[in-house]
């Protein structure tokens, strides 16, 4: 088939309709090729071409027609695009069932999608969790159950052995999974490193539950870097959420997802999505939550510490202007946790606890003009007012309430001794914490309703 058959044949309307993106009344579309904030990309159906507005994408200029918008999408050459439209049209004829068979054998390997080959990778970086000590070894230490939760492992050997094999290097070079970075091997061989080594892996989702990318969280206790995205990220995680959804908690990170999951009261009664990250509600986020007609609630769970708190106070108004009958709740995280952190030395039940005791997100206070304010108002109860070292506590009291947190949070500032020295550390409650001068003691435990079930966990870390 030639270029001007298959243009004749294949209508920018069926290209994206197969990816699933519909433009908007003004014939306008999130563009798929670049961090889209507002639509820029201007759909023609006369011509089956459409333009990209925004300087900051990669197809800035440049009028693109069906094999140009397919090349970009899937991220692969002009003579693959070729083939993927001619596969797409035999979709739309009904000779090909799947969207994602290929038309013939020959092609088969060339064509195999990305979803596709990233399913096959997924199953084999999950085999290898079997097989793997430290990876386990990383899951156990943080609370993680691999029979539980979906999740992988990258030794970084998916290349090597019985696996090499030249479509499948080719199909990890052109996703990201391999770089070529021109080092030579001892065989004299292209030498690939490979992407995201090391690290426990998870799968990011489309609308049709398909395996679109790719998370990597490394095992190594690597500060700096330690969140990998395969390259073009796109879906979510753990999925789309269900149509039905009433109740939707967004968690900080994909491994906070994946801990609330393994909660079965928390599973049943709620459905969970991962940020990527305090700046990480993308489009793709916003998207998934306008098609649940049935939501009432969203509920921040994100980290108890200064950028959790500003995400949830820049997220909080944005999500309520866009979802005006939707509530917006906040759960208070203890200094310095996050969902996964709480569970380690404390009993699963601290979660649910957590959550039921959530508040309303407080937007007459996160619309007060001073920067100030704003970071107050985040804080969780017990740090309502910030001691500050040295100076007088001088809060000014509008009503009741306030007057009481004040009176709480002098008494905790009370008890605190210079905290990050020796002492003890009763900022946390649910951490109490003693710098010793041979040791830190953390207890850890958290008030139940009925006092004979109290758990308190005694955790003694040696000073280095
Ligand atoms: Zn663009």
């Amino acid at each position: 088939m030639t270029i001007p058959e298959i243009k004749q044949q294949l209508t920018l309307a069926q290209v994206l309709q197969y990816y699933n993106l519909k433009p908007d009344k003004s014939l306008r579309l999130h563009c798929p090729f670049h961090d889209d904030k507002t639509p820029s990309l201007q759909v023609y159906y006369k011509t089956h071409t459409c333009y990209c507005f925004s300087s900051n994408c990669k197809t800035h200029g440049k009028s693109l027609d069906v094999i140009d918008f397919i090349l970009h999408k899937e991220n692969c050459t002009k003579h693959e695009a070729i083939l993927k439209a001619v596969e797409m049209i035999g979709y739309y004829e009904g000779k090909i069932k799947h969207r994602h068979t290929s038309v013939n054998n020959e092609t088969a390997k060339l064509t195999i999608s990305r979803q596709q080959f990233l399913h096959n990778m997924f199953t084999y970086f999950k085999n290898a969790i079997h097989n793997s000590k430290p990876a386990q070894e990383y899951l156990q230490s943080r609370c993680i159950d691999f029979k539980k939760t979906e999740v992988g492992y990258n030794a970084g050997q998916f290349h090597h052995g019985a696996r090499k094999d030249e479509a499948m290097i080719k199909q990890c070079l052109q996703y990201g999974l391999l770089l070529d970075l021109g080092l030579t091997g001892r065989t004299g061989d292209t030498a690939y490193k490979p992407f995201g080594k090391w690290c426990i892996c998870f799968a990011l989702r489309n609308q049709q539950n398909e395996i679109v990318s790719l998370y990597f969280r490394s095992t190594l206790s690597d500060k700096e870097q330690r969140h990998f995205y395969l390259r073009d990220r796109q879906g979510l995680y753990p999925n789309y959420p269900k149509a039905e959804t009433r109740k939707l908690i967004l968690t900080e990170s994909i491994i906070d997802a994946a801990t609330l999951l393994e909660q079965d009261s928390i599973k049943s009664n709620y459905e969970v999505l991962a940020l990527f990250g305090t700046n990480g509600l993308t489009e793709e986020h916003t998207v998934a939550v306008s098609r649940l007609k049935e939501l009432e609630e969203i509920i921040f769970f994100l980290d108890g510490d200064e950028a959790g708190n500003k995400a949830v106070a820049k997220y909080a108004p944005m999500l309520k202007s866009a979802y005006p009958k939707v509530n917006i709740t906040n759960i208070d995280v203890p200094q310095g946790e996050d969902v996964n952190s709480l569970l380690q030395g404390h009993s699963p039940d601290i979660l649910a606890h957590l959550i039921t005791t959530r508040k309303a997100f407080d937007f007459f206070l996160s619309n007060e003009p001073t920067e100030n304010k704003k970071e107050e108002a985040r804080l969780p109860d017990w740090q309502a007012t910030p001691f500050i070292e040295g100076e007088t506590l001088q809060v000014p009291i509008q009503n009741k309430d306030d007057c009481l947190q004040t009176t709480q949070a002098a008494s905790v500032a009370t008890a605190t001794i210079q905290p990050n020295t020796t002492g003890l550390d009763t900022n946390n409650p649910y951490n109490l914490q003693y710098q010793g001068t041979q040791a830190l003691y953390q207890i850890k435990g958290f008030r139940v309703e009925q006092m004979d079930s109290l758990k308190i966990t005694l955790q003694i870390i040696l000073n280095a």
